[in-house]
């Protein structure tokens, strides 16, 4: 079976939540940290929502668009994700893909082989992504950029109970984590 992490894209490996797609740029340490998870075999599994297409704000084509130039710039840097799952509805169209339900997720475990347990979520909403992971049985990991600091003291204020996730500063931080328990996970 194989591993993977789902990766968050907004606020995550870039932007923010508010960003659109066509302004969208890598954090700079964002193509590292999809290199080392690819170094430590995990696939790179992009999982997003895009509710600006179903709102009308940018057309799916255009979007895919924005979407190939994105690869493009990570395949001139040897790298690329095995996969991307876009969301493109409203909340209010209650489909099954948005986060935090779990259809992105579910499609990838069938198509690649994925055994959940030993992979992971990373992303910087509680609601969407650390939901997302909870829903699916997969390890999260809430990131501190984009809104991850902002959803992390909301958590604080209204819930008063241990988070089930872990945190770390960002996406780098997080994958480093993450080589460092598998390793001592897989060692004999
Ligand atoms: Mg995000
Ligand atoms: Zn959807």
């Amino acid at each position: 079976m194989n591993k993977a992490i789902f990766w968050d894209l907004l606020g995550t490996l870039g932007g923010n939540s508010k960003t659109l797609i066509k302004d969208f740029e890598f954090f700079d340490h964002s193509i590292e940290s999809l290199k080392k998870a690819r170094e430590n075999d995990y696939l790179n599994i992009l999982v997003t929502n895009q509710s600006t297409i179903g709102h009308g704000k940018i057309g799916l084509t255009e979007y895919e668009n924005y979407l190939e130039k994105m690869r493009k710039l990570l395949h001139n840097n040897d790298c690329d994700f095995d996969e991307v799952y876009t969301c493109p509805h409203r909340r209010i169209d209650n489909c099954e893909c948005k986060k935090p339900k779990v259809k992105m997720i579910t499609q990838a475990k069938d198509k690649f082989n994925i055994d959940l347990v030993s992979s992971f979520v990373i992303g910087d909403t509680i609601k969407n992504d650390m939901l997302l992971a909870n829903n699916a049985g997969i390890n999260g990991i809430l990131v501190l950029t984009g809104e991850g600091n902002e959803e992390l003291s909301n958590f604080h204020k209204n819930i008063n109970e241990p988070h089930f996730f872990r945190i770390e500063k960002d996406a780098l931080s997080a994958i480093e984590y993450i080589c460092k328990v598998s390793r001592s996970l897989y060692k004999n």
